[in-house]
């Protein structure tokens, strides 16, 4: 209390101005656990996707074996790792193996038959033509092949029919480089939409999902109609107006008993369709191979596209492969 110098007392302290003193260790510290922290949280999305996908039969729609050596066909391993490479619509992946199990992805049916093909010649000389529906929803199939073959030759109208007949076929057969081949890939097609439903797509720009193929399923119910006495039978065309439905509804009647005995409609529908494009394509080729120059072979490609949801690749169902000769003559069945 005496000489000591006086000690003022340390002014209150106001909560509000309390500032907390942090150093730049323990902000780096912080740094650095928040980016530990967030590569966790990224790799576990990345396992839960991986297991979502994987739940899926992949297996079964990409292990589709090569029927012998020769056919040359990529092998299973290869197949089903393109496949979950894609985040796919798991419920429309489901439902296409349970009902078309032979189906492939658009990618997978490329590599496959263009290697199947290459031993026959087919490459940089080759033509590709397609004979598949108008809607643009089939266009993907034909883009696809074209990074093999390049642009293609059309022969198709509604439903996948090949209604430019033999005179599209000549005309193609004309326009193969010299010393080429055509390989024409032909066939109806039938959308799987998100829920899995089978005869519907989902379109760009539009909610909900709508018919798919809207000809087929068109012509589908004019066979229903007319097999009920309901409507009689469509005369033959005598105008264009309409031409092409009228012809599709005729070729879909003979196959109306096996639509309505079918578990589902829609899913035999492109079935029965195929069968009737299938016998006008062996009639047009039969009818027109001599047109193919040289020893230029012709290689068909038949089966059913599969429509499905954006994100989801395209798949198809083959139903026929071989290659004939300028004359008509099966040199090879190649069909997996
Ligand atoms: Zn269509």
């Amino acid at each position: 209390m005496f000489g000591e110098p006086a000690v003022s007392p340390p002014p209150p302290i106001n909560p509000q101005d309390v500032v907390l003193e942090i150093s730049p260790e323990i902000v780096q510290l912080f740094f650095l656990v928040f980016c530990a922290w967030g590569m966790v949280i990224l790799f576990e999305i990345d396992v839960i996707r991986r297991k979502i996908v994987g739940n899926f039969n992949f297996g079964e729609l990409g292990s589709v074996q090569p029927v012998s050596e020769e056919s040359g066909w990529s092998n299973s391993s290869t197949v089903k790792s393109e496949a979950t490479s894609t985040l796919a619509n798991p419920v429309t992946v489901e439902k296409i193996s349970a009902v078309y199990p032979k189906a492939v992805t658009n990618e997978v049916l490329v590599s496959r038959v263009s290697s199947a093909l290459e031993k026959y010649g087919f490459g940089e000389k080759t033509l590709f033509t397609s004979s598949l529906c108008c809607d643009e929803v089939n266009r993907q199939l034909e883009i696809d092949f074209s990074k093999v073959y390049g642009q293609h030759f059309s022969m198709g109208g509604l439903a996948g029919f090949a209604f430019g007949g033999v005179t599209s076929f000549g005309a193609m057969a004309h326009h193969i480089p010299t010393g080429g081949d055509c390989v024409i890939v032909y066939g109806p097609h039938v959308g799987i939409d998100s829920d899995g439903m089978v005869g519907k797509v989902n379109r760009r720009g539009r909610k909900g999902s709508g018919t798919c193929c809207g000809s087929a399923v068109a012509a589908c119910g004019y066979v229903k109609a007319v097999r009920e006495g309901k409507q009689e039978a469509s005369p033959p065309c005598t105008s264009a107006l309409d031409a092409q439905q009228t012809f599709v509804g005729n070729m879909l009647l003979p196959f109306g008993k096996r639509l309505e005995d079918a578990d589902n409609a829609m899913v035999e529908l492109p079935l029965s369709l195929f069968e009737a494009q299938n016998a006008l394509m062996q009639q047009i080729v039969a009818a027109g191979c001599g047109e193919v120059g040289g020893d230029g072979k012709i290689a068909l490609l038949g089966g059913v596209q599969i429509n499905t949801p954006e994100g989801t690749p395209d798949y198809f169902l083959p139903l026929n492969f071989e290659v004939r000769d300028n004359k008509g003559r099966l040199i090879q069945q190649l069909l997996w």
